[in-house]
């Protein structure tokens, strides 16, 4: 009998194993909650005047973590969140995160966030974060996860990156905190897990480009793509993505902040975007928005070349899209009209 109940066991382990590897589990912790003043509310005024907008990073944390979610459910992960709204009931404390990671039974912890500098420096790098000295995680595996969110967000090329990415232990980033204190959502995870810091806000036109939830969605999916290379499974995803800047070819109008390189150059307002598959045919149209950040994209695409077209500005370019990957075609036109 006693035979049998182990035999059992051995069994059941097996199942949960088979089934850990065919489906992770994935828990996701969209940072911060409730637009409340621990939120980093962050006046953002636009060119236009007397147009303002408030940046929290609780609202791009949950749109990248969404996103997240919902790339990661389509391509066969079980994923767990600790929140789906931004009310103040929704940030929850560290035990309580921990906790509920623990018990979803996750093969992986997963926080997101965004970066600021808390000073009047201004740049803009992808930083992850581990449990642990460097190189040393804590729990194995956690490295290796932020290694490639490194590799993944820092291809982005619709952002401008002004350093190289960085793959911390908590215990040496955070050295002055105290001997292995680090950070508090890594401190009582005993699941392989990071923290990702995905940009930084606290950077005028990358807040600019975080204001658009698409522009958080394909963060999302680039930490898909790093989840996927994590778990070996980088041939599950069927579909690709096709994502740009449209810029024009002179200064920018606003000239009170920070920029650097490509950022330089005014961003395209409220310009369409088209994509046409390889017969000529539209199958995606985008309408860039009004926050000075040019953004544009298309997701879901089968694999296969496109022609991406920026209306009215005789801009065209031919794209080759790749099931699970992120193709990026940025485009400069001509000189804003005033
Ligand atoms: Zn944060």
């Amino acid at each position: 009998m006693k035979r049998n109940i182990f035999i059992l066991s051995m069994l059941l382990v097996a199942v949960l194993c088979g089934s850990a590897k065919d489906n992770p589990r994935v828990f996701i912790n969209p940072g911060h909650g409730g637009h409340d003043s621990n939120d980093r509310p962050t006046p953002f005024y636009l060119w236009t005047v007397g147009d303002t907008v408030c940046y929290y990073e609780s609202d791009s944390n949950l749109a990248t973590g969404s996103a997240l979610k919902r790339y990661l459910e389509e391509k066969g992960y079980e994923v767990g969140t600790t929140r789906v709204g931004n009310t103040s009931d929704d940030d929850l404390d560290l035990y309580e995160i921990v906790a509920l990671a623990a018990n979803s039974g996750a093969d992986l912890f997963f926080a997101v966030h965004s970066n600021a500098t808390g000073i009047p420096t201004r740049l803009n790098y992808t930083l992850s974060l581990y449990r642990g000295y460097n190189g040393e995680p804590v729990v194995e595996g956690s490295d290796s996860i932020a290694r490639a969110v490194k590799k993944h967000l820092h291809a982005n090329q619709t952002t401008v990156w002004t350093h190289s990415p960085k793959d911390w232990g908590d215990w040496s980033f955070y050295r002055n905190w105290g001997y292995k204190t680090g950070l508090g959502v890594l401190r009582y995870n005993k699941l392989p897990g990071m923290l990702c810091e995905g940009s930084f806000f606290d950077y005028v036109p990358e807040r600019c480009r975080k204001l658009n939830t698409d522009f958080c969605h394909l963060e999302g999916w680039n930490q898909s793509l790093a989840i996927d290379e994590y778990f070996g499974r980088g041939n599950k995803g069927k579909t690709g993505v096709v994502a740009g800047l449209v810029r024009h070819q002179c200064e920018r109008t606003d000239t009170t902040y920070k920029a650097f390189e490509k950022d330089l150059l005014q961003p395209a307002n409220k310009m369409t975007v088209t994509l046409l598959n390889a017969k000529g045919r539209t199958v995606g149209q985008y309408r860039i928005d009004n926050l000075n950040n040019g953004f544009y994209w298309f997701e879901g695409l089968k694999p296969g070349r496109y022609r991406v077209r920026v209306e009215g500005a005789d801009a065209e370019s031919v794209v080759e899209v790749r099931a699970n990957e992120s193709t990026y075609c940025n485009f400069e036109i001509g000189a804003l009209v005033r």
